[in-house]
């Protein structure tokens, strides 16, 4: 397992369609222990496989948030099948969007039907923080992130702190 390195916006990557897998294979499964390694790596709590630089249909998830007891989640081509009318707004932040946060209103209800990491068809009724992570995941695989969802002044207030943050030099101390 490899702890890649996180695309961060700016970057046309993020902003790419990811295509779906034919079949979850030795490939796909290395992609997937890659990703999850990453996610941990980056204290995260989920990652799309776009977010590493591959546009493929693949997301992971943990959110037991706990380190002795890891819940580790796969999901292949994951489709929504149905949403709830009714939001639940989380504080939403984003491994490819360092250190900004926004409150963001979703469905809190979502069924998905998906491929897990031995590629059988599955399906989840999802609530709560899952429901909210797994359509942030997936807006990834349509290149949507959820500064995307903020007015255009909020949005291109964060871009700009982002793109001074790139053209930083590296801080050294020697
Ligand atoms: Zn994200």
């Amino acid at each position: 397992m490899t702890v890649k390195t996180i695309l961060t916006e700016p970057n046309k990557l993020l902003r790419q369609i990811s295509q779906p897998i034919d079949n979850v294979g030795e490939n796909e499964q290395k992609l997937m222990d890659d990703m999850i390694e990453t996610m941990y790596a980056a204290n995260g709590i989920g990652l799309a496989a776009i977010q590493i630089g591959f546009p493929k249909r693949i997301i992971v998830m943990d959110i037991s948030k706990d380190q002795t007891n890891k819940n580790p989640l796969y999901f292949v081509n994951p489709i929504i099948l149905n949403k709830a009318a009714e939001q639940s707004t989380y504080e939403e932040g984003c491994l490819s969007v360092p250190n900004q946060f926004a409150e963001i209103d979703r469905p809190n209800k979502c069924e998905i039907e998906y491929l897990d990491y031995n590629g059988e068809k599955k399906l989840l009724k999802a609530e709560g923080l899952l429901a909210t992570c797994i359509q942030h995941e997936i807006d990834h695989l349509e290149g949507i992130l959820f500064i995307d969802y903020l007015s255009k002044l909020k949005k291109s207030i964060i871009i700009k702190k982002l793109s001074k943050q790139k053209k930083k030099p590296d801080r050294i101390v020697v």
